[in-house]
């Protein structure tokens, strides 16, 4: 990509009241705009990141069997008034318009409902059984409190899941199985050293739920954990009989805030019951479907990254995260043709910026916008046959022969 042709510019500063660091670079870097508290508009860039978390996440629920959907934004109110999830005072992050023709519709918070719903008319045997959807889709809550940029939004990119089982133990195994899709997707991230699997509350179901917390200081939640024992829970089920449950005690356990990247969940019969998603077992007997659900907060990941993975320069996305690999200047009559002419070719790879601006501008830009390599050509560089190549995130810089870079 052409600097010089993108509309994009990198900014002094970030709206007023973005407080967290890495949503400020976001913004100034022009990953992202701000419409309102909670409601972002992703640019190039940043919908190039989001599209590489994307990736990475479907790459491994496709792995392990999950069929991809996209579902309707548009909720009919119907199969959430027989979950009673439709009443404002159940759930109270609902946005919900008004049809022309009459009548009401919501905005999908989340899928449950509908997928059970949709699968209804797919699942009648025992033999249409275990099956794995997910979706990537906008979600839209009425959060009361939207912060730290496009890690608490109104409108929001999440990835959720859903499992459709016979029996407890096909359940169990396909929960396992996404609970170590997980452990792989944040390792690939590049924030799986960081991130936990915690105990948190489980429903009715199941004792617990699994929650992943990355450590973040801008997270929302605290969570206590031991090195140690890895045991890791949730403020939220910090008391004596589950402590007691994971052979932990009180006073061995570390305080820290951490920001919930994903967590899953064991549903069972809570849907299926009332929406009356049955199968017929061996013996010809009906039952109902055993559920679990699982979410990845995409964009709120992408916001996890951008505060973790900063300096006091700007961004530092991971390879694979980054929206481009290399940042190409040239400088002086000759390096910047032959700049040009390294660049052919690998447009889709290299920011090109090839703007009529001092050499410190791009530098700072190069830094601000977080690409993880820094190549420069010059006069200098180009009588041995070389470009310098910086690294990001090390600070390192090397010479390298042109010829490797083509
Ligand atoms: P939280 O406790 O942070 O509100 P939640 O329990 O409401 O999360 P889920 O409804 O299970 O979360 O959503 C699945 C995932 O979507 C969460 O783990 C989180 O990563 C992400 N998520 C939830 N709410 C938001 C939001 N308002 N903005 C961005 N991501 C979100
Ligand atoms: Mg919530």
């Amino acid at each position: 990509m052409r600097l010089s042709q993108s509309f994009i510019k990198t900014l002094r500063s970030a709206p007023k009241d973005e407080t967290a660091r890495g949503a400020q670079y976001l913004s100034r870097a022009g990953y992202i705009y701000k419409e309102i508290a909670g409601v972002y508009d992703y640019l190039p860039f940043g919908l190039r990141v989001l599209d590489n978390i994307k990736t990475i996440v479907r790459e491994e629920l496709n792995r392990i069997g999950g069929e991809e959907c996209l579902m309707s934004t548009l909720q009919n109110p119907e199969p959430w008034i027989k979950t009673d999830r439709w009443d404002p005072e159940k759930m109270d992050i609902w946005f919900r318009t008004q049809l022309a023709a009459g009548g009401e519709l919501g905005l999908g918070p989340t899928h449950e409902e509908p997928f059970t719903e949709m699968l209804r008319n797919y699942i009648s045997s025992y033999k249409d059984l275990p099956v794995a959807v997910y979706q990537i889709q906008t979600k839209f809550r009425n959060e009361l409190r939207a912060k730290s940029g496009i890690m608490r939004g109104r409108e929001f990119l999440m990835k959720d899941m859903y499992t459709f089982a016979t029996n407890e133990e096909e359940h169990d195994k396909l929960y396992e199985e996404v609970k170590n899709a997980y452990i792989r997707i944040y390792d690939r991230l590049g924030i799986g050293s960081d991130t936990f699997v915690t105990f948190a509350s489980g429903g009715v179901f199941s004792k617990y739920s699994h929650e992943f917390q990355t450590l973040c200081e801008v997270g929302e939640d605290n969570i206590y954990y031991n090195a140690d024992k890895s045991v890791v829970l949730n403020e939220e089920v910090l008391i004596d009989e589950v402590m007691n449950d994971l052979g932990v005690k009180r006073e061995e356990l570390e305080n820290t805030r951490a920001a919930e990247v994903g967590n899953i969940f064991t549903l069972g019969t809570k849907f299926s019951a009332p929406l009356g998603l049955e199968y017929t077992d061996k013996n010809g007997e009906r039952k109902p479907v055993l559920m679990g659900c699982y979410g990845i907060g995409i964009s709120r990941v992408m916001g996890v990254i951008a505060e973790k993975m900063c300096d006091d320069k700007g961004l530092v996305w991971p390879e694979n995260i980054a929206p481009y690999k290399y940042y190409l200047i040239g400088l002086n009559e000759e390096g910047v043709k032959k700049a040009e002419e390294l660049y052919h070719g690998h447009e889709e790879e290299v920011i090109f910026d090839d703007r009529d601006l001092h050499a410190g501008e791009k530098f700072a830009d190069a830094e601000l916008m977080g690409i993880p390599y820094r190549v420069v050509i010059s006069d200098k560089t180009l009588a041995d046959g070389k470009a310098e190549v910086t690294n990001r995130q090390t600070g390192e810089t090397k010479l390298v022969d042109l010829a490797e870079l083509y």
